[in-house]
């Protein structure tokens, strides 16, 4: 195992986001690579803490390995005077996250679509059992090995039902609306649509992947026009009044079409639950080669 953040050496910066940076490092004593991500003190260390928390008790194949957790400081970066912070040792995954193959291919073809949605769909089947809401599913957020695995990753804002707190709210109006709200569900973005408190959260997971899904298809942002800019109100309108998924996902299969309408229903009441997609036919459909298809199209070349 992993005694000491000492033991590991950096190679690379995978990502940086708001309160953290994500390091590519290698254990020095056995050359295995990891993911390391460090998450500074006085961020958000509530944040921070309920993630170490929600990682270290996950024990899923969809969901990124959590192998460790450090409070201090990785001298690699810190050089002694960063201040140290909480960090997460987890599983390196050696293709980068959606958001990165999305970058390389464009658009994905749909039975690679069938095979990480149904990754995804098992790894929230997973976490809704153990009452967590993962509220922050989109492509960067979603990490792919060559092994043709798909896998969550990033609790960084996620809720375990009943543990206190306002969930209900959305605390983004500033610029970076784009990442943090895009993918948000109608009644995370309208509070009255909560319906007074019933509604527990879970199937805002399954509208961002749906969400997901049609953005693999059609190569973009599928909620908005490609010309128009995604300020917080075309966005907020967008994701409650806009234009129905007929529309956007044009020649798909009835089966893609019905997917992301089953996903996509603004009504939370009506919305498919998780179970209920695992066995959706577009799921189902590909189950017999989705990891080798999914392996064979990422190694291809284009
Ligand atoms: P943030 O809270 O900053 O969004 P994430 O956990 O989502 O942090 O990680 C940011 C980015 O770093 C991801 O989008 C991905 O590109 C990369 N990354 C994170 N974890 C891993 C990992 N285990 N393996 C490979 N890349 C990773
Ligand atoms: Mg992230």
């Amino acid at each position: 195992g992993i005694d000491s953040l000492s033991d590991l050496k950096k190679l690379s910066v995978l990502g940086r986001g708001n309160g953290g940076t994500v390091y590519k490092v290698s254990h020095k004593q056995t050359g295995s690579v990891y993911a390391l991500k460090v998450l500074r003190f006085g961020e958000d260390d509530a944040a921070a803490t309920r993630e170490a928390e929600i990682l270290q008790r996950v024990d899923s194949e969809y969901i990124v390995r959590c192998f460790g957790v450090f409070n201090g400081e990785f001298p690699e970066v810190d050089g002694g005077g960063g201040g140290g912070g909480l960090c997460f040792v987890m599983e390196y995954m050696d293709y980068g996250s959606l958001h990165d193959v999305l970058r390389k291919k464009k658009r994905l073809p749909e039975h690679v679509i069938s095979c990480i949605v149904r990754s995804v769909l098992k790894g929230l089947e997973y976490l809704h059992g153990i009452q967590v809401v993962h509220r922050d599913i989109k492509p960067s957020n979603l990490l792919v090995n060559l092994r043709g695995h798909v896998k969550i990753a990033d609790f960084g804002v996620s809720w375990v039902v009943n543990s206190g707190g306002d969930h209900t709210r959305c605390t983004c109006t500033d610029g970076s609306c784009m990442g943090t709200c895009a993918y948000m569900s109608p009644e995370r973005l309208d509070p009255e649509r909560w319906d007074g408190g019933r509604c527990d959260g879970f199937v805002g997971d399954v509208w961002s992947l749906g969400v997901v899904a049609m953005e693999c298809y059609v190569g973009r942002f599928p909620l908005i026009g490609p010309g128009q800019k995604p300020d917080w109100v075309t966005l907020m309108c967008a994701i409650c009044f806009g234009e129905n998924v007929e529309s956007v996902v044009k020649m798909a299969s009835p089966e893609f079409e019905s997917f992301c309408q089953r996903c996509l229903e603004r009504d939370w009441r009506k919305r498919r639950t998780v179970e209920e997609l695992l066995s959706h036919p577009f799921v189902t459909n590909s189950e017999i080669n989705g990891v080798e298809d999914l392996v064979s199209y990422i190694a291809s070349s284009n």
